[in-house]
């Protein structure tokens, strides 16, 4: 641990509280910069949705448009307005389109909304013609996903008469998601290339957006005109096919807050499910499931204490983990210390792996009570 961090874990607010997640803006800067650099000329946006992937919007926006990004992705308008708020250049793009009702909102604060059908295209279109201007959009064309996007059907109609549909927009581009991407291996992929290249053929030439994190590692052919990584920002690895070419964004630290001796036979927790067996100590760690932490890594993975790996025991309470410590030297074992839970010993991707999840839902389900430390950037 650096100095300064070993000050920032002594601060009144780190005392405060029984978890501290310090987000390094660095980092995040490090990998748009060096995603920017595998596409460019193509543009690098940020996906910044859900609260930045649970780091915190504003403060990663801040800190990507300081380093040159200027295309960020929410999925609401809610994120669309704050992400406004904090950037009022940047442009604003948002993923789940414009519903009913809001078109006046999107438009008065330069939102640009992705639009998935006809429908939505038309009222869009007719906002533009009631205020006498041009409104921008992004249109999704679906190549596969059948999640969001204009289906094949839409997609015919419009392109039998652009024109007509497009009246009044600012076509700021072209959309498609691939669903498989980070599978090198997935047919689908290349499908959805070759269809999104067929759709092209056929409509009036815009930019062209295809490749989120994953979408950028299968090369060139993937970037287009304006990529949108999410995850690779926030350090997991977008390719799992590769080792991670990505820095570590965060680290997640629990307080020691209190360590025991536990005599045989004995056991540890709810449920009495973990046994000991041995002479052993154990430490309570300042965080459980209502910090985000699966319930479902009961037993599984290890903390960190100066270096020195802590296997986690037992159900994970509300509040509570618990860390076989007989391992680490008492010396190092202090309470108020603390215990790194994700860190250079064990990465989102493989605490995602222990839970059966994905380093996604790890990272959008960081609660709320960590006091948050932003190096390197703007703290908010
Ligand atoms: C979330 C999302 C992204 C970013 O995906 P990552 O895998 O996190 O890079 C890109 N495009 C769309 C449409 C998305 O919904």
């Amino acid at each position: 641990m650096t100095n300064d961090l070993a000050g920032l874990l002594q601060s009144p607010e780190a005392a405060r509280v029984g978890a501290v997640l310090i987000i390094d803006l660095a980092a995040l800067v490090s990998n748009w910069r060096d995603l920017a650099a595998r596409v460019a000329p193509a543009e690098c946006a940020a996906v910044v949705k859900a609260n930045g992937y649970g780091l915190g919007d504003i403060a990663v926006a801040r800190a990507l448009w300081q380093a040159g990004a200027r295309s960020f992705f929410v999925a609401d308008i809610e994120a669309g307005l704050r992400i406004r708020r904090a950037l009022p250049d940047a442009r604003v793009i948002i993923l789940h389109g414009v519903p009913a009702g809001t078109e006046d909102e999107v438009a008065g604060q330069r939102l640009t909304p992705v639009l998935s059908s006809l429908g939505e295209i038309a009222r869009w279109s007719g906002h533009a013609h009631r205020l006498g201007d041009r409104l921008p959009a992004i249109i999704h064309i679906d190549t596969g996903m059948n999640r969001l996007g204009l289906p094949s059907d839409e997609l015919e109609r419009l392109c039998n008469d652009p024109d007509r549909h497009l009246s009044g927009l600012d076509l700021n581009g072209w959309m498609s998601h691939l669903a498989c991407a980070d599978d090198p291996r997935h047919p689908l992929t290349p499908e959805q290339l070759r269809r999104v290249h067929a759709a092209l053929a056929r409509l009036p030439s815009a930019p062209v957006s295809l490749a989120n994190s994953a979408g950028i590692f299968h090369g060139a052919d993937y970037h287009f005109d304006l990529v949108r990584p999410g995850i690779a920002l926030y350090g997991a690895n977008p390719a799992p096919w590769l080792a991670n070419p990505m820095r570590p964004v965060i680290r997640l630290l629990a307080r020691i807050l209190q360590v025991r001796a536990v005599a045989p036979p004995m056991t540890v927790g709810y449920d009495a499910t973990h046994h000991v067996d041995r002479p052993s100590k154990v430490a309570a760690l300042g965080m459980g499931y209502a910090d985000g932490y699966p319930w479902s890594l009961a037993g599984k993975g290890t903390a960190s204490i100066a270096g020195h790996a802590a296997p986690l025991v037992a159900r994970v309470s509300m509040d509570l983990l618990t860390a076989d410590v007989s391992a680490v030297p008492d010396h190092l074992l202090q309470v108020g210390g603390w215990a790194d839970i994700i860190g250079p010993h064990r990465d989102v991707d493989q605490v995602a792996r222990e839970a059966g999840t994905i380093g996604y839902e790890i990272l959008t389900r960081l609660g709320q009570r960590y006091h948050r430390i932003y190096l390197g950037g703007a703290s908010v």
